[in-house]
């Protein structure tokens, strides 16, 4: 059975570890408690918060310092003529002739549509290529593109609007 003089130290190294905890994670309520609440030796306390007192200066001296400044994405690279002309003097009359440079180069691309191939019908053993709404095409009639057909060696037929060879492109 603990007597009550072990009771009363294991309170007290209760309390202390609470301090010391709330020294480390919460340095203003430490502080307080420590000063308040603990039997500690003068000499400690002061030590103790003499470095709390240093630690947060550490901390906080970095946050007040004035913020480095910023170039604001504008580069001076210098301050002199960008062009120097040498060559020979111009006339006395002649007035100065400004050189300008672009600053932006536009290139614009038009957009080129994809050609739709030109379907055209073709028999097997026949020599022309015909629209669909020919009377030689059947529903059999195999359908190629013009470029097909013309290279196949088929030719325009003459009897329906089938279209002209030179249209392939
Ligand atoms: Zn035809």
């Amino acid at each position: 059975m603990a007597s009550s003089s072990d009771r009363i130290a294991n309170k007290k190294r209760r309390r202390n570890l609470g301090v010391i905890l709330r020294l480390v994670f919460c340095p203003p309520l430490g502080l307080y408690l420590m000063w308040t609440r603990t039997g500690w030796p003068r000499l400690v306390k002061v030590g103790v918060s003499a470095l709390i007192a240093f630690v947060i200066v550490l901390i906080l001296t970095p946050m007040t310092d004035p913020p480095a400044r910023q170039t604001g994405g504008v580069r001076v690279v210098g301050s002199g003529p960008q062009v120097e002309l040498l060559g020979p003097e111009a006339p006395a009359d002649r007035e100065d002739i400004d050189i300008y440079t672009p600053r932006r180069t536009a290139i614009i691309v038009e957009a080129t549509p994809t050609p739709e191939p030109i379907i055209v019908y073709c028999n097997t053993g026949g020599d022309y290529y015909h629209s669909k709404n020919c009377k030689w095409v059947k529903p059999t009639t195999p359908s190629v593109t013009l470029l097909q057909a013309v290279r196949a060696g088929y030719r325009q037929c003459p009897e329906c609007d089938a279209p002209d060879p030179e249209s392939v492109s």
